[in-house]
């Protein structure tokens, strides 16, 4: 093992590094101290595909991460002992790095984060003191790996040139599994992915001859990767022979769908047919390329309405018990005791097929995308009518909206709300705070709401508004959403939110609900996706 071991070729003093976390995985601020799960020290393993295969298994300890590179990778099986080299300590940034280390830099290759969780000392023994003397046992509650683990160093303490070789075993114990392979385990914990589709498409770089805090580095074009392929029309179509539930195979997943003549949403006076869960299913599977690039790379908030729209709905935000092993997820490290630690990434045709069949229908993406939750890819202005606003004077206010941003220079989309109301959304350079796409909208609005102060209330309270609308810049915030383009409203008829042109604004037949799961799929043929050209647009807001 020589290069190819590691990712990193610095000084393992990282104790001085700045305790700050590019990956922004957290809100603490740039200097706080370095995150410490609750039960235990952060325990990863990595798989790495440098110039041969291996496994990082990395221990935190003293605010940096212990590291050995395993060959084999480990094992629950407790016959097997495995090789693992020492090498040098990696910075706490590194734990959740996953991507590519550009060809010709150390370590060169593809990562993903294959196994983590947290570690202690076996029995309260001392882990430096242990580490020291060549022998160190510990206890691993992990994703993968679970159960007492021994590291101990081959030769005694000396270390006969070269890294220091240590054997790798699992005891003998209730976890030990014989004949278990984490080569048949290949998945990403952290996104679902194996290291071949993260090396096609990978999120990140990781630069190893930069400090920690700035090493990793968002794939160029990364938002704007080219688009998703349809769901083939045969396979559609093959939804119909699903009768009322049973498999139903799309893009090479094979999924279990049911209920599918249940009654989702009523009809509506143009179209008194009520909407069945399996049109639910087709539209997901029909619209599926012009929302996943709303959708992938972020988690998702979904709202569930499995008793139909005229029901109670409620939110599902952790990827419920069951969902299968190729949903893509994204864990929280920020999430406070009682957040949602787990969230679903809805990055496929069927990974929105396996939400429908969840009834969770109205899908709300973060506005931040995974890798860098607390900082926005889009702004958002919510013009929300109040009961007294009337259809014109709710366009009067986006219209005033257009006004402004085109003097300001500053691209925007409208889009229907599926409901009453209509949305703006700016796409912004990945460089902003919440705080400060939030303030940049409240000044804009609160200019815009300045010249008709008898159409807009900012007060809080629904029932303080004496029916006026809200210009909602409140959203502009961490995990709060407003709802996907072409996401589905709980409403007679199915109605979905949809991107329009500024100029239908003035078209008079425009409703924010005109659209529903029956009408949308032939208007993305006929006009497309008026907003998709501001996807990932880095633009950089001027100040007010
Ligand atoms: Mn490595």
């Amino acid at each position: 093992m020589a290069a190819d071991t590691d990712s990193t070729d610095r000084s393992p003093r990282l104790r001085g590094y700045d305790a700050k976390r590019d990956f922004g995985r957290t809100p603490e601020p740039a200097g706080a101290p370095q995150e410490r799960s609750e039960d235990g020290l952060r325990f990863v393993v990595q798989r790495h595909r440098a110039t041969r295969l291996h496994y990082d298994l990395r221990l935190e300890l003293d605010g940096t991460l212990r590291s050995w590179a395993v060959p084999k990778g480990p094992t629950l099986d407790p016959d097997a002992r495995r090789l693992a080299v020492q090498v040098e300590d990696h910075p706490m940034e590194y734990a959740d790095f996953e991507g590519v280390i550009p060809a010709g830099e150390y370590g060169g290759g593809d990562v993903i984060v294959w196994d983590r969780g947290t570690w202690s000392p076996a029995d309260g023994t001392d882990a430096r003191t242990q580490l020291a003397e060549g022998s160190l046992h510990f206890d691993v509650h992990a994703e993968k790996l679970r159960g007492r683990f021994v590291l101990v160093r081959k030769g005694g303490r000396g270390d006969s040139g070269g890294k220091p070789q240590w054997l790798l075993l699992h005891k003998r114990d209730d976890d030990a599994e014989a004949g278990w392979d984490p080569e048949e385990h290949p998945h990403s914990v952290l996104s679902g992915r194996t290291n071949e589709e993260v090396a096609a498409d990978p999120d990140l770089l990781w630069h190893s001859d930069r400090p920690a805090s700035e090493a990793a580095e968002a794939t160029p074009g990364r938002t704007r990767r080219a688009g998703f392929a349809p769901v083939d029309e045969h396979e559609v179509a093959a939804l119909d022979d699903v009768g009322a539930g049973g498999t139903w195979e799309l893009q090479g997943r094979v999924l279990k769908v049911t209920n599918l003549d249940k009654v989702l949403f009523p009809g509506r006076g143009d179209d008194p047919e009520p909407v069945t869960k399996g049109e639910l299913l087709r539209y997901h599977a029909e619209v599926a390329a012009w929302m996943l690039p709303y959708l992938h790379d972020r988690p998702v908030n979904m709202h569930r309405y499995p008793n139909g729209a005229g029901a109670k709905g409620f939110w599902q935000k952790a990827v419920p018990a069951g969902a299968p092993d190729w949903l893509s997820r994204w864990r929280n490290d920020a999430a406070d005791e009682g957040e949602t630690e787990c969230y679903a990434v809805l990055d496929s045709a069927p990974a929105l097929v396996w939400a429908a069949n969840l009834a969770a229908f109205e899908l709300h993406p973060w506005t931040s995308t995974a890798d860098h939750p607390d900082r926005p890819t889009w702004a958002l202005i919510d013009v929300d009518p109040g009961p007294e606003t009337t259809h014109e004077e709710l366009l009067l206010l986006v219209r005033l909206h257009r006004t402004a941003l085109e003097h300001l220079g500053v691209e925007a989309g409208p889009k229907t709300s599926g409901r009453r109301g209509f949305q703006i959304w700016i796409p912004v350079e990945q460089r902003y705070t919440f705080t400060e796409t939030r303030e940049w909208v409240e000044k804009l609005s609160k200019a815009i709401g300045a010249t008709v102060p008898e159409l807009v209330s900012w007060k809080w309270q629904k029932d303080d508004r004496q029916g006026l609308a809200r210009l909602d810049y409140t959203q502009n915030a961490i995990n709060k959403t407003l709802v996907a383009p072409f996401s589905v409203r709980p409403a007679p008829g199915a109605p979905v939110s949809m991107p329009i042109t500024w100029d239908e604004l003035d078209d008079p037949t425009l409703t924010s609900d005109r659209w529903t799961v029956r009408t949308a799929p032939e208007r993305l043929v006929e006009v497309g996706d008026p907003l998709a050209e501001l996807i990932g647009q880095p633009q950089v807001l001027p100040s007010l």
